[in-house]
């Protein structure tokens, strides 16, 4: 048992060590991945689950690497916040968002508004108000274009961040509170909070699917989001039965792959031609 243990333990040291290297590589290439335009976002339909209409999207960075290939977001956002890069990388999202909504309005394709993930470090460190604002006032785009996308423990950084969430949606800018759920704050310590919107967790969707303690959990935690008054969006959406489940329960907003994946620019901008309402 003993011998055991020591070869899990040498295991243990050789695998962080290896991780930290990796992180290292990962935040040296990502140093050069904005100037390198290896950088491109990805937009995921959010649906009116009314009417079915298209009402926004996400907007997903997505890193294509010279020799590594696709590097998935879980991969480098984490790299991106420890070394601040996140701070250059984030500025590249709003711009290139702010200018796509725009290119987009330019060829007929309305997007009513596009939402764009922002962590925590952006939001304590970064002068976002004003970076929203100029973006937005760049590509002559109302404030409402715009919504921004925090989780709740970024929330939960304290008075700072909420200083500066409730600035930002002084300005016109709409916040969604991301991962909804997951996190461990009570009804009472949400109210009050510059949010607009709620997006309940994927991983409660997929947890409808396990019989009747999912859909109680889900049922409370839309009851839950329902008592803040505040617009409820489901993501991680796959199919028909979870689908249903929802709309029968009043969630307002769907995203997921039951109605697309996060495509690329060409991709999406093509998807807004055949959902055109015109
Ligand atoms: P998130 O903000 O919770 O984004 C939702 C994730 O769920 C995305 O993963 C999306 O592709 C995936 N997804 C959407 N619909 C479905 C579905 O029906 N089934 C399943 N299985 N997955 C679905 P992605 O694009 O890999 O992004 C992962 C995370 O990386 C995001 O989670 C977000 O936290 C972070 N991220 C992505 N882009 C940015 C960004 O521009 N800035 C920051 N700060 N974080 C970002
Ligand atoms: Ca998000
Ligand atoms: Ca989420
Ligand atoms: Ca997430």
């Amino acid at each position: 048992a003993k011998h055991h243990g020591k070869n899990t333990y040498r295991f243990f040291c050789r695998s962080t060590a290896l991780a930290s290297l990796r992180n290292l590589e990962i935040k040296d290439d990502l140093h050069k991945a904005i100037d390198h335009n290896e950088l491109q976002l990805a937009y995921q339909p959010q649906i009116c689950a009314r009417s079915g209409r298209l009402v926004g999207c996400e907007a997903l960075l997505r890193w294509h690497h010279p020799d590594k290939g696709w590097i998935p977001p879980d991969v480098f956002i984490p790299v991106a916040e420890q070394s601040g890069l996140i701070l250059p990388l984030g500025r590249w999202v709003i711009l290139e968002v702010c200018q796509q909504i725009k290119a987009w309005q330019d060829q007929g394709k309305i997007v009513p508004r596009v939402s764009v993930n922002v962590s925590f470090v952006q939001l304590l460190r970064e002068d976002m108000p004003r970076l929203l604002q100029d973006c937005l006032t760049q590509q002559h785009l109302p404030p409402s274009s715009l919504t921004i996308e925090v989780t709740e423990s970024s929330i939960m950084q304290g008075e700072v961040a909420i200083a500066r969430l409730r600035k930002i949606r002084d300005t016109g800018v709409r916040i969604a509170l991301d991962d909804f759920g997951t996190g461990y704050s009570s009804l009472s310590a949400l109210k009050g909070l510059p949010i607009d919107e709620l997006k309940i967790d994927k991983s409660f969707v997929t947890d409808l699917n396990q019989g009747s303690d999912g859909k109680a959990i889900m049922s409370a935690v839309i009851a839950m989001a329902k008592q803040l008054n505040l617009a409820v969006v489901a993501e991680g959406v796959e199919n028909e039965f979870e689908l249903a489940y929802l709309q029968q329960k009043g969630v307002d907003i769907i995203q997921g792959y039951y109605f697309s994946k996060p495509l690329l620019k060409a991709a999406f901008t093509a998807y807004l031609s055949q959902h055109s309402e015109f």
